[in-house]
């Protein structure tokens, strides 16, 4: 939507949630920059006052006594408003610079705990790029809120100073008799007034006509968000460094990075905009509509005074008062269009942080069982991806018998990795159900059933956190149980080699002495935090895929005593490595085709398994 299209009530409407939302994190924030510009708006008015009540004494009696009195109130009263505003500005840069680390923080926060399917739906990409670009173009959303909030209350404590000093120019009143009586009638003044804000106005609605303009093609923009996200920060990225050196990929990442931000560039649209008709019009308006204000006020204060109404140091304030009075009326239409533009944005944050979580929503605990009885079942099961329109899974039917071992195969693409993902809930299927122990898993609660599982995915991750923080998924944690997990996943002699044993720091990204591991060594560890996790279900996704043939095969043998009395799930490319397992079943084109043991499915002359077996056994047997 276009901020020319949004309405008042929903420019305010969103930024009342916003003031919540920040009062939240940061509760003293608004309270702090409003007490602080407030002091800081009025300042200037005490010099002003005293100013003209110096000059008043200075043209007329001259007493000295008075004028002593003056000068030494100026000065107290000056001393004194700068202290409090020193000290309010203080509070209200630690206050901002606090709430900028705490509000930095609503974002994670909303990922992690979003839904995954939303997480990886591109709708939600796009608007998290959208959102982060528009902060850093120039902070729209919450911190223009913030700095809006500032200006307003600037320009409000300013205009009523600077009301204050002028009223009395309104009914300080020319003697009787004179020919510019008139001037006393209201509507010379109410003339005034009126003439005074159209003239004020003019500069903000023409700058507000150009900021719409930019938040107009923040549309537009979309795609260059896209890219600036895709490969503005892509060089930091570590893991990529070989690749693009050997695939002349960075040339590549450049040219649709300069393609991106060719739009915010000198070139761009919004460029375009600023060097437009319409920015030299508001110039040009702006220039006279302040000489013709400047003139008005002029000769509206400067013939009251010369026919007697006031004296020439009230010439002074009224002049100085007014001019105040104009530059915080424009500052204030300014920033209610500021605030107009900015819901524009605010909305597309609120779009986002609004996705519901509707996986939360169940409600179920799951039974705490010490005989780890879970049973799962896949009833006529079918999903898409979100975003596809192609079956990634079809019909699947499967139960998993307790405490077995069941070896998921089929060639790539044929739903394996998706058939795990469903299991753990990371999507939720369109068509059928997945009961454990009979009851549909929508209505658990989510973060209780995941609780029954540990899962292995090939593209797991580790964190740069100490080994055994890895390993445990906690900083505090049961250091004896971390070791053996290691030990069992096979990598207890590289442990003794790290000086700093559980202790040490995977990566370098926080410790520059942290340990880069190899990735059959990461995978190891990635098996070990499945086994600390110590789960009724273990769930292995191509598990050896990094290890080295030695490895590997210890991991094989090791299986067994491994899963224990878990349901295991073991999902692999290498046949000859899901002999061991009681049940073997055979994807393809997101459908079990086959079940059985090894032995049966060899047995099955024509069947997808014995063409898979044979494919691979051909290079061992030759
Ligand atoms: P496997 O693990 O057997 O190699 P997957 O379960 O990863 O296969 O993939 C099954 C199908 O779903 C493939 O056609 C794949 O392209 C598609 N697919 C996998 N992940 C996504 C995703 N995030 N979005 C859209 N399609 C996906």
């Amino acid at each position: 939507m276009s901020s020319s299209k949004m309405t008042l009530r929903e420019t305010l409407r969103l930024h009342m949630r916003a003031f919540r939302t920040i009062r939240r994190i940061r509760p003293w924030l608004f309270a702090s920059i409003t007490a602080a510009s407030a002091a800081s708006a009025v300042t200037p008015y005490i010099a002003v006052y005293f100013s003209a009540r110096i000059i008043d004494e200075l043209a007329a009696q001259r007493r000295v006594e008075v004028l002593k009195n003056l000068v030494l109130a100026a000065l107290i009263a000056v001393g004194v408003i700068t202290l409090v505003s020193g000290v309010l500005g203080a509070i209200k840069n630690v206050m901002m610079a606090s709430c900028r680390i705490r509000k930095d923080k609503i974002y994670p926060e909303k990922i992690f705990s979003m839904d995954f399917a939303d997480l990886d739906d591109a709708r939600t990409r796009d608007l998290r790029a959208q959102i982060q670009q528009n902060e850093w173009w120039a902070g729209w959303g919450f911190d223009v809120f913030i700095d809006t909030w500032k200006a307003l209350a600037k320009s409000i404590a300013g205009i009523m100073g600077a009301a204050a000093l002028t009223f009395s120019l309104f009914v300080s009143r020319v003697p009787e008799g004179s020919s510019l009586a008139l001037l006393n009638h209201p509507a010379a003044g109410v003339a005034l007034v009126i003439l005074f804000g159209v003239c004020t106005a003019i500069g903000p609605a023409c700058r507000n006509k150009i900021n719409r303009d930019y938040a107009n093609i923040s549309e537009k923009a979309r795609f260059a968000n896209r890219l600036y996200g895709a490969f503005g920060f892509i060089c930091h990225e570590t893991h990529r460094a070989a690749d693009f050196r050997i695939y002349n990929q960075g040339p590549i990442a450049l040219g649709y990075l300069k393609t991106g931000v060719g739009v915010f560039g000198t070139k761009g649209e919004l460029a375009g905009k600023a060097r437009a008709g319409i920015a030299a019009v508001c110039a040009m308006g702006e220039m006279a509509a302040g000489a013709l204000m400047t003139g008005i006020v002029y000769a509206f204060v400067c013939l009251k005074a010369w026919a007697g109404a006031f004296g020439v140091g009230s010439v002074t304030q009224y002049v100085g008062a007014a001019t105040a009075l104009s530059a915080n009326l424009a500052k204030l239409f300014g920033s209610v269009g500021v605030l107009r533009t900015n819901a524009v944005f605010l909305k597309n944050i609120y779009e986002f942080l609004d996705i519901p979580n509707a996986m939360y929503q169940g409600s179920l605990t799951t039974e705490k069982r010490a005989d780890r009885r879970y049973e799962v079942e896949f009833c006529d099961v079918s999903f898409k991806y979100p975003g596809t329109d192609v079956w990634a899974l079809r019909h699947v039917n499967m139960k998993f018998e307790i405490g077995k071992r069941l070896a998921i195969v089929g060639e790539n693409g044929s739903g394996k990795t998706t058939f795990i993902k469903l299991l753990c809930r990371l999507y939720d299927p369109q068509e059928g159900q997945i009961l454990l122990n009979g009851i549909d898993i929508r209505k658990y609660r989510y973060d209780d059933y995941m609780r029954i599982f540990s899962i292995v995915f090939q593209d797991f991750q580790l964190i740069s956190q100490p080994l055994g923080a890895n390993v445990a998924g906690a900083a505090q944690y049961d250091r004896e149980r971390a070791e053996r997990a290691l030990g069992e996943a096979g990598f207890d002699e590289r442990l003794h080699t790290m000086p700093k044993g559980l202790d040490t720091m995977l990566y370098k990204d926080i410790d520059k002495d942290g340990v880069d591991v190899s990735g059959g060594e990461a995978q190891k560890i990635a098996i070990a935090r499945a086994l600390y996790k110590d789960a009724p279900f273990i769930v292995l996704d191509e598990p050896t895929a990094a290890l080295d043939p030695i490895a590997e095969a210890e991991i094989y043998a090791k299986f067994d005593e491994i899963a224990g009395d878990r349901t295991a799930i073991y999902i692999s490319h290498r046949l000859s490595s899901c002999k061991f397992c009681d049940e073997i079943t055979v994807f393809s084109g997101g459908s079990v085709i086959q079940k059985g043991t090894h032995e049966e499915l060899l047995a099955d002359g024509e069947g997808q398994y014995k063409l898979l077996w044979d494919a691979q056994a051909q290079y061992y047997n030759k």
